[in-house]
């Protein structure tokens, strides 16, 4: 059996290894048109920050690795430029000589990957103007930086490789503009998420300039000035980072069946509309774990285990692959933003009804010094409480808890098993009733009808004339500080000696810091007849879109900005 493999980063060294596992006598080579096989592309933005100091730490495998240990034949700098289903045949360009050549297969595995979309603004290439995704590219712009010591960068986009180039940049001594066309950064966050992601951004020295459109460059020796929004911004390097597209370029002419953005289609079996050739990695079309409708998600897990896939079925294990749901990880400076499943924007797009929580909470025990508090915003299906998808934007502890939830959405599990989850406790770890189980606890109460909510996003929409009541239980200081337009001040505590204030006969907008003691203030209420509903996330969710608000002029869903 003779295999080839393009592409020998995460999902055709992967493929080729385990194939090697299942099949000692299968002929494998791969052509890898770069000069490395096996890197660690997830690392590169922790070399130019200065994190990783060794270039060697990238590297996880050499061709003479692959050779000793798994008998691969792996050849560097070798392009594939096009492929002969019909002959069963790719022709090769040595990309070092010149040299081109055919090579014959029996079954072929494509893993190009991804690459960056270069917009054709006005004013590139640049000497001054860079890209990341290989080795080189990182080598490149770390070079860059030791020579020629840049004071400013923009990044044009605030994606995951944008925002952790900020901080890597950042690292570097450079201050950093990150310039992005939508109105909040890392799209699978939904704003009000990404807004105390902003906050926190600038609070690092990183500018931001939101829904604003790049249009164009000029350089002029060691300077390189930016059209923005019609507005002219002048920068020591630029950072292009809007996306990245399936480098199928090679692919178009061989017939197989492309989906959107020029993705391979490939079925449950990672197998192409050809019966010999296999594709894996952030070249293919998925099918979304949560919606099962086609769709495209690069990441490095989904591609290292596609890879492993096609290997079993060329092997003849019939595994198959049932989904990515988007599970994300990404470090700023000491913040940590994690997403699974879908979010309140993409759900919004589809027929499925869904509600969320907010809670705002603790990766420890209160008590225990150090603990620091996280988001979660976790959305889950009307009728059945199934769980569609999370956001969490915190510090330490949001790796486990996204991945508790990933794992819950992965096993089609509902918010009521959030509930039962018994998770690892003690102090320095979390609270008994872990942020997970306690998200759990929010959304069963929504579900049964314990609490009603209303978000930020209705304030703007509540009568102002008096027929209802907005009713803030915090204490009298915090109430000083900023508080809802038109509230009137009741702890929660003092709420039962002070009920008699309450008109029973207006509905009650209650509000406190972060939804908890809302939550306590409605069930005192509506045990005494009222009717009451609680602001979700609380104050402290307003107060951040408000903050967001003084710095974009203009908060979508809100009457003006909070009363302080
Ligand atoms: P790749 O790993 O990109 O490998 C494709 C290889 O194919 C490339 O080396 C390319 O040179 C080669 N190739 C392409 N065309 C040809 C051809 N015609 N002939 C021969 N060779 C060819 N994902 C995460 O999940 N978490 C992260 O933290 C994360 N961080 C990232 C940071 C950066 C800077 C980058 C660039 C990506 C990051 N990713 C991350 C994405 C992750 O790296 C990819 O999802 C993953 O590598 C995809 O694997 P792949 O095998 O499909 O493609």
């Amino acid at each position: 059996m003779k295999v080839i493999i393009v592409g020998g980063v995460a999902g055709g060294a992967s493929s080729a290894a385990r194939l090697r596992r299942l099949k000692e006598e299968a002929q494998i080579t791969i052509y890898e048109k770069g000069p490395f096989i096996s890197y660690a592309n997830c690392g590169l933005p922790y070399y130019v920050g200065g994190e990783i100091t060794d270039r060697e730490e990238l590297l996880l495998q050499t061709p003479e690795d692959f050779k000793a240990r798994f008998n691969i034949d792996a050849q560097v700098n070798h392009e594939v430029l096009s492929i002969d289903k019909g002959k069963k045949e790719v022709t090769v360009k040595n990309r070092i000589t010149g040299e081109t050549f055919t090579d014959t297969y029996d079954t072929l595995i494509l893993s190009p990957g991804a690459e960056p979309i270069l917009p054709p603004f006005e004013g590139l290439p640049s000497p001054l103007a860079f890209s990341l995704r290989t080795v080189p590219d990182t080598i490149k712009i770390r070079e860059f930086i030791e020579r020629e010591k840049p004071q400013t960068a923009l990044i044009v986009g605030g994606g995951y490789i944008g925002i952790e180039m900020a901080e890597n940049l950042t690292h570097a001594g450079v201050h950093v503009t990150v310039a992005e066309l939508m109105d909040h950064v890392i799209m699978p966050l939904d704003y009000e998420m990404a807004s105390e992601v902003h906050q926190y951004l600038r609070s690092k020295g990183v500018s931001l300039l939101l829904n604003q459109a790049v249009q164009s460059f000029v350089t002029k020796g060691k300077k390189i000035k930016a059209k923005i929004a019609d507005v002219f911004y002048e920068f020591d390097m630029v950072l292009l980072s809007v996306g990245v597209r399936p480098d199928t370029k090679f692919v178009t002419s061989s017939g197989l069946t492309l989906g959107p953005r020029g993705a391979i289609s490939v079925n449950d079996h990672m197998l192409t509309s050809d019966p010999n050739i296999y594709a894996v990695g952030d070249a293919v079309t998925i099918k979304n774990f949560v919606t099962q409708q086609e769709g495209y998600i690069p990441l490095a897990g989904p591609a290292n285990k596609q890879g492993r896939i096609a290997a079993d079925n060329i092997a003849g294990i019939p595994s198959t692959y049932q989904g990515t749901q988007g599970t994300a990880i990404l470090r700023l400076f000491d913040m940590v933003v994690a997403t699974t499943g879908l979010n309140e924007a993409a759900l919004s797009k589809t027929q499925i009804p869904f509600d969320k929580v907010y809670n705002f909470d603790g990766n420890q025990a209160g008590y225990y010094p150090g603990g620091t508090n996280m988001t979660i915003k976790m959305l889950f299906e009307k009728s059945t409480g199934k769980i569609l998808g999370a956001q969490i934007v915190g510090f330490a502890g949001v790796d486990k808890r996204i991945d508790v939830i990933a794992t819950a959405i992965r096993f089609q599990k509902t918010v009521h098993d959030l509930v039962d989850l018994e998770l690892a406790y003690a102090p320095p770890f979390s609270t008994a009733k872990d942020p997970v189980n306690m998200t759990g606890y929010m959304a069963e109460n929504v579900l049964d009808g314990t609490i009603k909510q209303f978000f930020t996003e209705n304030i703007c929409d509540l009568p102002t004339d008096g027929s209802v009541t907005f009713l803030d239980v915090r204490t009298p200081a915090e109430f000083k500080r900023g508080h809802l337009e038109g509230a009137v001040n009741i702890p929660v505590d003092d709420l039962r000696n002070h009920l008699g204030q309450l008109d029973v006969n207006k509905k009650i907008y209650v509000n406190c810091q972060s939804g908890f003691r809302s939550y306590l203030a409605c069930r005192i209420l509506t045990a005494h007849g009222f009717d009451c509903v609680h602001l979700a996330g609380g104050y402290r969710l307003y107060r951040i879109l408000d903050t967001e608000a003084e710095h974009e002029g203009g908060f979508r869903g809100r009457c003006g900005l909070a009363k302080k």
